[in-house]
């Protein structure tokens, strides 16, 4: 059983702030800042790709009022970052999906750094890209 399961499965510690049949929010035990949360499915899923579309339209809920909860707590909260790492590539490494839900404020330190500043793509690139995903994205629809 993955980590996120055990601690579903009440075997592993955490601080929850959220639970119902289908979700489960806790904190991160490495906080970018503090009150840093992580939205989970109960039903184990590697990837966002797995989650069946209920699954995932629940994550985003519970996402959205933990984003609330944060904003009107009394931790230092003027902003918030959701992100979900899908795969490892994109630096991903508990297998068990989860959503990154944490507080923001001028100065906390964190930033993504963006490896393509400055270079715009022309229009004809944007376009051949688009095409590429549409194409694939035919066979999903
Ligand atoms: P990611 O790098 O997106 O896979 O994020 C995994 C996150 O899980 C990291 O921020 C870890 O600090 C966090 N984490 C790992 N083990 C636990 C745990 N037992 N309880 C809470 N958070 C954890
Ligand atoms: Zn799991």
């Amino acid at each position: 059983m993955c980590i996120f399961c055990r601690i579903v499965a009440g075997e592993l510690p955490a601080s929850v702030v959220y639970e119902d049949e289908h979700a489960m929010a806790f904190l991160d035990i490495q906080p970018i800042t503090p009150g840093h949360v992580l939205v989970i499915p109960k039903n184990h899923a590697d990837s966002i790709i797995e989650v069946s579309p209920e699954d995932a339209g629940h994550i985003m809920r519970v996402s959205q009022i933990v984003d609330r909860a944060l904003r009107e707590s009394e931790l230092r909260c003027e902003g918030v970052n959701l992100f979900l790492a899908d795969g490892k590539a994109a630096g991903q490494d508990v297998d068990h999906v989860h959503m990154h839900v944490f507080p923001r404020f001028p100065g906390d330190g964190f930033e993504l750094r963006d490896p393509g500043l400055g270079k715009q793509p022309t229009r004809e690139q944007l376009h051949a890209d688009a095409d590429k995903i549409r194409k694939a994205m035919e066979k999903i629809l």
